[in-house]
């Protein structure tokens, strides 16, 4: 009898762990993932979007196109999980598994924020989605000069470090519209500063003040008043705008709450270091639908997805799923159009100076402005598509490598 990997999520995470298994497991190993859509976004683009480098058209493709031959790929709303049952219930079908991966992802939902719909769209944007960023891209289009402010509702949050691009390309595209001087820029953030991390936010809060960039740290976001013009805080802090580029509360997908899987914000709890679910046996969770406390960024799902593929092929060997997963996550921050840093850290160790991916050589340079890293993050674009969705590994372990980082 054949066996069964059901994964749910066709977009960054579950398209690259199933690929990956298809490679690693026998044909009598059926591998099916679902997805509500055809249409595989390129995430990181959505920045690009907003300031016009980009045309969200070129963000979107075939998610099929993606996935291997010897994988199903099923368009479908998944509705319901029964994992004592073992069973996957979408609109039109129900699918049994011997192994499920949950790779649901996570989206900012705007109507939970008070006041926010009032204003979107008229004073209040977001670059999360296309629809969104193609809404600011207009906006910004049309601005020309006044208060803008880039505000975090809420954590946790898809890509900690998008708000802090999203600045540091605001002052870029401000100074080339020559209305920098006319522009104040605010981020507003529930963090104690730019990031999580205390020394990379050190480095990025200097790179802001170098900027004229203003951060206010430790805001809860209360409540939206577009037509006033502010936002205000749980605190009752108010921060004035004129124009609001928000990043909105962000849950995990319904289905996770709806079957009773969550940890109350829709993430399923999951192993910081095996990724099998905590409360459920044959189930495993990579991507942004994880509660575990490293960035919901792609590069994570990517790490994660071959920690997932080893642990599933340990059990179906007869072992145990090993605890190798050690939060690694690497993300470029972009400075400028023309310039990057890039960050590389784990659980335990924060993000350090040092040369990436090749100790000495690079050629990328870690918590440092280059023109080299501005290269890195296009090229990656394509190493995206063509590389690592394919489940295809670089000759590097999905674990932080010490090699080329500069200790104390
Ligand atoms: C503006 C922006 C910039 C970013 N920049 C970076 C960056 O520079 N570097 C980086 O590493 N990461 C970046 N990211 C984050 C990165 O894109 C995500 O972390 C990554 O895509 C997560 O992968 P995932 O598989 O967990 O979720 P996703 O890729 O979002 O996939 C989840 C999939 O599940 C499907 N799904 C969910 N629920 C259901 C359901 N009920 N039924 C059917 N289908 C369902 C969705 O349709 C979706 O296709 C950025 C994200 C944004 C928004």
């Amino acid at each position: 009898m054949s066996k069964k990997i059901v994964v749910l999520g066709g977009g960054t995470g579950g398209t690259i762990v199933s690929n990956n298994l298809r490679r690693h497991l026998p044909p009598e190993w059926e591998i099916t993932v679902i997805d509500r859509d055809d249409q595989h976004i390129y995430q990181p683009g959505l920045l690009f979007v907003a300031f016009d480098l980009q045309k969200s058209k070129t963000l979107v493709r075939s998610r099929k196109k993606y996935i291997m031959p010897g994988v199903n790929f099923v368009i479908d709303e998944i509705t319901h999980i029964n994992p004592d049952k073992k069973e996957v219930k979408t609109r039109n079908h129900t699918f049994g598994y011997d192994f499920l991966i949950i790779s649901t992802g996570c989206k900012i939902v705007p109507e939970e924020n008070d006041g926010l719909m009032d204003a979107w769209g008229k004073n209040a944007f977001s670059f999360y989605t296309i629809e969104s960023a193609n809404l600011l891209r207009k906006r910004l289009q049309e601005f020309d000069g006044g208060k803008l402010v880039l505000n975090i509702a809420e954590l946790p949050f898809k890509c900690p470090v998008a708000p802090i691009e999203f600045v540091f390309m605001a002052d870029w595209f401000c100074k080339k519209k020559g209305i920098r001087n006319k522009t104040e820029i605010e981020l507003v953030t529930p963090l104690s500063g730019a990031f999580t991390k205390p020394k990379a936010t050190a480095i990025f809060n200097e790179a802001a003040k170098s900027k004229n960039i203003k951060i206010t740290p430790g805001f809860e976001l209360n409540a939206v008043h577009g037509k006033e013009k502010y936002i205000e805080s749980v605190q009752g802090d108010k921060v004035s705008f004129d124009t609001l580029v928000i990043i909105p509360t962000t849950i995990g997908d319904e289905v996770i709450s709806k079957s009773g899987m969550d940890d109350s914000i829709g993430y399923v709890p999951t192993h910081h270091n095996t990724l099998k679910a905590l409360k459920h046996d044959n189930v495993y969770v990579i991507g942004d639908a994880t509660n575990v406390p490293t960035s919901k960024a792609g590069s994570v799902a990517h790490y994660e997805a071959d920690v997932v593929v080893f642990n599933i092929m340990a059990e179906i060997h007869g072992t145990k799923p090993e605890e190798i997963y050690d939060g690694h996550s690497t993300c470029f921050i972009v400075y400028s159009k023309g310039t990057s840093s890039l960050i590389d850290f784990n659980y335990k160790i924060e993000p350090l100076p040092g040369k990436f991916p090749m100790p000495k050589l690079g050629p990328f340079s870690l918590l440092k402005e280059t023109k080299m890293n501005w290269q890195g993050k296009l090229g990656f674009e394509w190493l995206y598509w063509n590389v690592l969705l394919a489940g295809r590994h670089l000759g590097a372990p999905p674990t932080l490598v010490m090699a080329g980082k500069e200790v104390g």
